[in-house]
């Protein structure tokens, strides 16, 4: 039996956003139709990862997801205040951080294109507000 869905995503594993993404997924009408990948840092792993077996790992699990379930888009989410980036503490500003991770989002969005020029990827940034809320900023 053929099955197929629309796209997959990889965020990281980090429980604060679990249900924040959840609801992301619901409104942009991927939930139940979306592979998920979850590994600390999101793409951390792909553009600097401890080890370069991570990266080749998550490209070939992209691979995967295409092969199986012919997947039209990549969605790459990181967020802030993220353990495996440092935490917020590791950087001066919001806005530093903010830019590190729009770099980080848009290499990676680079590297995967150059592998499968035909998926459509989109970067997503899930910032962790004082109030503890969680909203998603999208990277043209
Ligand atoms: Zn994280």
């Amino acid at each position: 039996m053929q099955h197929t869905c629309q796209a997959l995503i990889i965020h990281c594993i980090d429980f604060r956003f679990g249900k924040a993404i959840k609801k992301y997924l619901e409104d942009q009408g991927l939930l139940g139709d979306i592979d998920i990948i979850s590994v600390a840092g999101g793409v951390k792993n792909i553009v600097g990862p401890n080890e370069p077996s991570d990266a080749e790992f998550l490209m070939k699990q992209i691979e995967t997801s295409k092969t199986l379930h012919d997947i039209k888009q990549v969605i790459l989410m990181n967020h802030t205040d993220c353990g495996a980036y440092g935490g917020r503490k590791a950087f001066n500003s919001n806005g530093e951080e903010r830019e590190k991770h729009f770099s980080d989002l848009k290499d990676a969005e680079t590297r995967i294109l150059e592998k499968f020029p035909e998926l459509e990827v989109k970067k997503v940034l899930a910032i962790l507000t004082h109030e503890n809320d969680i909203r998603f900023e999208e990277l043209g």
